[in-house]
């Protein structure tokens, strides 16, 4: 089997008011993300890792933050034209592992759905992605609450 894998990384700054999507599910309506998009750090890491895995570049080549098109996006958009595009190419997922870093709200209770949202996002079962979340221990921008980040990597393969 041809293997390709991918890593991606984004982190968003946080203000006051609207809504906070992470991994395609609104976790509050509390805060949000200083985007161009909906600032779904958990998707734009996932939709990096793999163009990182396919060798396409990064997010911000495909769907530039000058381009009116994607003003105020569902990021999950960028994630089915990306898996799309993955498809065509004769790829499928084999895994995903997606680590979200926030010191708020608690995402405990929100990690099944985000994992049941992202395996489909991909095309695997619920087996295949794994969602992890976790704080910076009070240090650093995330620690205080300023800003959130998600890190993934994504396994790809192509039939034998
Ligand atoms: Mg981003």
């Amino acid at each position: 089997m041809d293997l390709r894998i991918g890593h991606g990384y984004d982190l968003h700054r946080l203000k006051k008011g609207g809504e906070l999507m992470l991994g395609g599910v609104c976790v509050s309506q509390e805060i949000s993300p200083e985007a161009h998009s909906d600032g779904d750090v958990a998707v734009h890491a996932l939709v990096d890792a793999l163009l990182g895995a396919m060798g396409w570049g990064d997010i911000g080549e495909l769907f530039p933050n000058t381009d009116p098109q994607w003003k105020g996006a569902a990021s999950r958009v960028f994630l089915e034209h990306v898996m799309k595009r993955v498809r065509d190419a004769g790829f499928a997922v084999v895994n995903a592992d997606v680590t979200i870093l926030a010191e708020k709200p608690k995402l405990k209770g929100y990690k099944p759905q985000i994992r049941k949202v992202l395996a489909g996002l991909l095309g695997v079962e619920e087996g295949r992605v794994n969602v992890k979340a976790g704080t910076n221990e009070g240090c650093d921008a995330i620690g205080r609450g300023e800003a959130l980040a998600a890190h993934a990597v994504v396994l790809l393969g192509r039939g034998e």
